[in-house]
Order: structure tokens, then sequence, then C-alpha cells
């Protein structure tokens, strides 16, 4: 089979990587892809927004399954007009990604199907919302509607904070201004990614994640779109798994489905791990990024057929084998991210780095120059390592960073600290 994925980050390349990989696949695409990306699968030049140009590639070339990377080809209905035009595609609907792209849905929906998540009210306007603030006090958080690239939620600790980002968020601060905000209790607890493969009628765990969002060691300094992770979360027990998996996202199956909207694809829920159990902090509607590149290093089984079985409906009774080993990864990004920075700076000794054991990296924002790599964006290569423990997983990680020679980039030092903290308590 042909397949073509959509997208060009670390994400796409851990997906490429596993995909390749697998005895069922023949010719694999990537639109746009990278320089990593390229040793997996051709690179080819696509508008992701022209789905058009898409669907004609795709009959051109044969393509047997498209496999869409990022959230907004998917809330603009790329899945949809493939499907349309006879093409396989894995990911959910336009409907269906409202989980994603509308956060007043998702609450909703969460509300009528007593799904565990933070108590919230929905505001088009800036006095309510202020009034309701005023009355529920802080910390309180506030949500602007719609896809914000990650921008879009102020964990305010005051209620004059609090204020101020319904002010942002009515006046334009995230571009255009909301045109509807949510605003939640501030849910205490540990942080946690989930994934489940999903076929509209049932769902499969896959398994779970904890990423470092904070650009600076300690989880200090501005929000990035992720410097580092580690997969399994230690806290996601299979207590916590099954009660997840019950509580939280099949009943969000069954309630797509009943709304005639059944969720097709992956199912990333943002958890919080509370004194009383998970609660859903937020739906994202296609794989995590980072932690798409700690997920398919643990994954025994062929990927492909898991992702055609979600979606021809056939989930029920499919089984994953995963690697007990956990796996970690160690963002580099550009000096200055997440602000400005500089592009086509060179990176050397890749190739070392690469063979300490149990490392792979993937590539998130690169360029060729002949056989040379240049960065190419902000977030730029994901050393992965995987190991009995988190530590050793750890080590091996920073050992092959050591070997990368890019004085324009950095990461963080610290990733996996809580996990490790864990491991050390017990040992
Ligand atoms: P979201 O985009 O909804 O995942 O929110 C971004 C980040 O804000 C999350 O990863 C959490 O760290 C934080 N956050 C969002 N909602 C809440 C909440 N209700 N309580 C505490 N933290 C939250």
């Amino acid at each position: 089979m042909n397949i073509l994925i959509l997208g060009s980050g670390g994400r796409e390349h851990a997906l490429a990587w596993k995909i390749a990989s697998s005895p069922l696949a023949d010719k694999l695409y990537c639109a746009p892809g990278n320089a990593g990306i390229a040793r997996e699968a051709e690179c080819v030049t696509l508008d992701l927004a022209d789905h058009v140009a898409a669907i004609t590639f795709c009959q051109e070339k044969k393509i047997g399954l498209v496999v869409v990377g990022p959230e907004a080809p998917l809330c603009a209905g790329i899945v949809d007009d493939l499907e349309k035009a006879g093409i396989k595609a894995f990911g959910p609907s336009k409907w269906a990604a409202r989980l994603e792209g509308s956060k007043g849905f998702t609450k909703d929906l969460c509300k009528a199907n007593k799904i565990p998540t933070a108590a919230y009210e929905r505001f088009k306007n800036a006095g309510p919302a202020k009034d309701y603030v005023r009355r529920k006090g802080a910390p309180i958080v506030v949500k602007a509607d719609g896809l914000a690239a990650g921008k879009g939620v102020v964990v305010a600790e005051t209620v004059a904070e609090a204020e101020a980002a319904i002010n942002m968020m009515f006046g334009g601060g995230l571009g255009t201004p909301a045109w509807e905000i949510v605003i939640e209790d501030c849910l205490v607890g540990e942080e946690v990614s989930f994934f489940a493969l999903c076929d509209g009628e049932t769902a499969v765990a896959l398994a779970s994640a904890q990423d470092h969002k904070r650009v600076g060691d300690g989880d200090k300094g501005p929000n990035t779109g992720g410097m580092g992770a580690y997969s399994p979360a230690p806290i996601m027990t299979a207590e916590m798994q099954k009660r997840v998996m019950d509580e939280i996202v099949l009943p969000t199956v069954r309630a797509l489905k009943d709304l005639g909207a059944p969720y097709k694809g992956v199912l990333f829920a943002g958890l919080m791990i509370t004194k009383t159990g998970p609660q859903l902090i937020e739906y994202n509607v296609r794989f995590g990024d980072p932690e798409t590149q700690v997920l398919m290093p643990r994954l025994m089984s062929d990927l492909l057929p898991a992702l055609m079985a979600a979606h021809d409906g056939q989930l029920k009774n499919f089984d994953l084998r995963w690697y007990p080993d956990t796996a970690l990864t160690v963002v580099m990004a550009a000096k200055g991210y997440p602000g400005a920075y500089e592009k086509g700076t060179l990176i050397e000794g890749l190739d070392a780095a690469s063979q300490v054991e149990g490392v792979e990296i993937f590539h998130a924002g690169t360029k060729a120059d002949g056989n040379r790599f240049l960065s190419n964006g902000g977030r730029v290569l994901n050393v992965c390592a995987s190991g009995k423990t988190v530590r050793e997983a750890q080590q091996r990680a920073y050992a092959a960073v050591d070997r990368i020679k890019w004085p324009e980039g950095f990461c963080r030092r610290d990733i996996g600290w809580r996990a490790i903290a864990r491991e050390s308590a017990k040992s």
C-alpha cells in the first residue's frame, strides 16, 4: 500500500519511521516533510490547505491511506474531502474534530455525558465573564474557544489576572477577537497525556506520556510547544488507565456516535490526575508532538494495521503490544525559541549521536543543504532514547545530545526529572 503522511514535524518523522518499518507499506510519501523525514519517505510539496491538490496527488500516486498529522487540516475537513473522493484517510471528520476545535463543544459534551472535567461556564461578552470570575475567585482558568496553537489558555492566579485575560481575548490579543470564552475551575494534581485509537464505535488504549511545556530547567520560563517528554507516565497505572478509558474515552466515543459524528482517529486526552481521579483538561484530535516521538519507539506491533482498523471500524478485539522500556525525548531548539530565533544554522554530529545505544533522532525542523543539515524552525530535533529505567533513557538521550555540534541550539537538561525522582524514591 502507498501511504501519504501530512505534516512536517517531529511527530510526522516518528510516524514515518514507524510506518516505514511495516511490511504492508510500499511507497511512503510525506508532505511537506523535512530533511530527517526524507530518510524514510519521499517528501513532496503540497499545500495542506489545498484539499483538491491533495486529492489529485493521492489519485496519481494510488495512495491507500493518508495519515494526517496536525490539527488544522483536520478541523478544516481534509478527511471529509479525501473520503468523499474515495481516498482512505486516518483522522476525524470536521464535525468530530470539534473536540479540539471548540472548547465549549467539548465541555458541553462532558457535562451531558457525566465525563469528569472542571466546572465551567461559556461567555460571549466580557461583562458577565468578569462578574463570574469575581464571584468564583482565583485561581481560575480562562480559555478562548477555537484553535489558538496552545496560546489560548490563561491559568490566572488572581481575579485581576483573569479580568486581564478576558479583556485580552475579547480584545483580539490572540489575533482575532475571541467569539466565545470558557472559564473553568483550576484543577490540582499531576498532568498526563493519554492516547487512544478510536474507530467510531470503540477505542483501544495506546499509551501515556508526560511532557515539559516550559522552556527552562525546573519547568520555568515561557510556555512552548513542548521541550521534552517520556512514556509511560509513572502515574498512569493499569487501574488509572482503566478509569480513563471507562470514565472519559469510551463515553466520549459513544457520545459522538450518538451525535451522528462518530470519532475515528487518535484521541489525545490532556488529563489532570486529581485526588478524586482523572479529570479531562482538553482533547486534541491528533497525535501529540513531542509525545508521538516517545510512543512510537515503545510500540512493538505494526502501526499500519491499527490505523487501518481504526479507519475501517474494526478495532473491536484489536490488541497492541508495547515494549515495557521507557522512552524519553529531549527537544533541541534554536536559541531564542519560543521567541525570535535564527534559521539556517549548521547542525553536525547527528550520525555520531544516533550511534548511542537505544537512541533515535527525529527531526522537527531541519532542511538539507547537500549532505549537511541546517536548522529550519524553533523546535529542531528530538533526541529520543529508550532504557530500562527513566534514568537510563535520560542518560542515553543526553549522551547523544552531547555529541551534537550545534552552537546556535539549546535544550533543557532535566527532562524526566519528576519520573526520575519517583524512581529514586522507590529504590
Ligand atoms: P489546554 O490548552 O486546555 O491543554 O491548556 C493548556 C494548559 O493549561 C494545560 O496543559 C494545563 O497545564 C493548564 N490548564 C488548562 N486547564 C486547566 C484547569 N482547568 N486547571 C488547571 N490547569 C489547567
